[in-house]
């Protein structure tokens, strides 16, 4: 394979042999994969996973969570994050993850006052994001209100609100700062954050074209009270009044109704899925059969990062329908999967799962899409054929057996834009980046 120095793949040959691949660029062993763009990341949430996973004494949900990540959230300043992030991104790559879409809110000082660069704490994830040579997509969030219907926020989300031109103003200095394959979105928060108006004002002073992502209905708690305030559910209410389109990106579009979940297919946006952090958090199942079978597209992302793992997130995808429903092979063309078949035109579940993640993914960030062909971004990972979990198997049964046998550790090299981020399991900078998540880790505790 070789590359173009701007990270494309320029020209690709199968099956060389020792002999043949003298004359390219680089020879790769093994099973070669696109990478997976993670559509939704909280970098910050990395510094406390695992520390919720204990009983408060009364009945726990994602709100005594969302207590906890708040306590974290008041003291992290911009060099832990800067850490926090590297360690997170280098845990991506080594999970298959080429590039992040990252959904920043944490912007302000902990007294509630802007940094001098508004911006400080996204950039800070770019800043990582480059040193790990990870693709990123800026996703900064517009926090402006505590609850439906423009209610104040409280005194834990002094650190996320601004107003529009706040917002505009911080939006700006991210873009500023963006070279080559770098992109920028916008994310408001969730309909508990922002107004109609505000979202209607924001989203015409920014370019048309651009990733919008937005929690959408995790939790039954914020649909019954979206009803309570406006009458309609959060689902209902976006798609009335905004038009949702490809560029859209609808994170935990958990509780959706039978009319919701068609509109939502049809609108052409991307359902961002976090099925580790939604198990995790209690909140509830989406329903992706009647979703897929509408036409609907979906990506995934690691959230709050309880888990960083391209398998894991589609295995329990697929999973939960499979305890539901008592079947298997779910969220694949069943009607293709009757058993008589010939293995060539069965649909395998691993396969179609990840390739929808893929184009998914892609598309929410606002990437080219991508693959293994020439012209294509050089973003690829490359499975290790000697895993025991891996041998013998070939082509669709060598996808299904990675995402549904195996793990990360069956990952042997990551590149991204053509530079091998990743080679035997490890990166370069690995032991530095660790080195220093563990100070980060310890002020976090000291400053407690
Ligand atoms: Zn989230």
């Amino acid at each position: 394979m070789s590359v173009s120095a701007d990270g494309v793949i320029e020209n690709l040959r199968l099956n060389c042999s020792e002999q043949e691949s003298k004359s390219v660029d680089e020879r790769i062993a093994g099973a070669v994969l696109p990478g997976v763009a993670n559509l939704h990341s909280h970098a910050h949430q990395r510094a406390m996973t695992g520390l919720a996973e204990q009983s408060s004494g009364e009945q726990d949900n994602f709100w005594s969570w969302r207590k906890v990540m708040y306590q974290m959230l008041e003291r992290i300043n911009p060099d832990q994050l800067y850490h926090i992030a590297r360690m997170l991104y280098l845990e991506m790559l080594q999970a298959g993850y080429t590039h992040v879409a990252e959904f920043q809110y944490l912007h302000h000082m902990p007294n509630g006052n802007a940094y001098k660069n508004p911006a400080e704490m996204t950039l800070q994830c770019l800043r990582a994001a480059r040193d790990v040579g990870i693709g990123f997509t800026a996703l900064p969030v517009l926090y402006r209100y505590g609850g439906f219907g423009g209610q104040p926020s409280t005194e834990g989300q002094k650190r996320f609100t601004n107003d529009q031109d706040g917002f505009c103003r911080l939006w700006e200095c991210v873009r500023a700062e963006l070279i080559e394959e770098e992109r920028i979105g916008v994310a408001p928060h969730s309909l508990r954050a922002i107004s109609e108006s505000l979202l209607k004002d924001v989203l015409s002073a920014l370019p048309n074209d651009i990733p919008v992502h937005l929690h959408i209905a995790e939790q039954t708690t914020e649909v019954e009270d979206c009803v309570k305030w406006c009458g309609q559910r959060p689902m209902e209410w976006v798609l009335e009044r905004f038009s949702v389109n490809a560029d859209w990106c609808l994170i935990h579009a958990t509780h959706l109704e039978e009319s919701e979940l068609t509109g939502f297919a049809q609108s052409g946006a991307t359902a961002g899925l976090c099925p580790t952090t939604e198990a995790n958090l209690g909140d509830g199942i989406f329903n992706a059969p009647m979703f897929l079978q509408a036409g609907g597209r979906f990506g995934i992302g690691s959230d709050s990062q309880i888990s960083v793992s391209v398998t894991e997130e589609l295995r329990w995808l697929e999973y939960v329908q499979r305890l539901l429903r008592r079947q298997r092979n779910v969220l694949n063309n069943s009607e293709n999967n009757t058993g008589n078949n010939t293995d060539r035109n069965r649909k395998h579940c691993g396969t179609q799962l990840f390739q929808q993640a893929v184009t998914g993914g892609n598309k929410a960030c606002g990437i080219a899409q991508g693959g293994i062909s020439a012209g294509a971004q050089a973003n690829f990972i490359v499975l290790d054929m000697a895993h025991p979990r891996l041998m013998e198997r070939t082509r669709n049964e060598l996808i299904d057996s990675w995402i549904f046998a195996a793990d990360s550790s069956a990952i042997r090299a990551v590149y991204t834009k053509g530079y091998r981020t990743i080679e035997n399991g490890k990166h370069a900078d690995e032991i530095e980046i660790h080195r220093n998540f563990k100070i980060a880790l310890q002020q976090l505790g000291d400053s407690q």
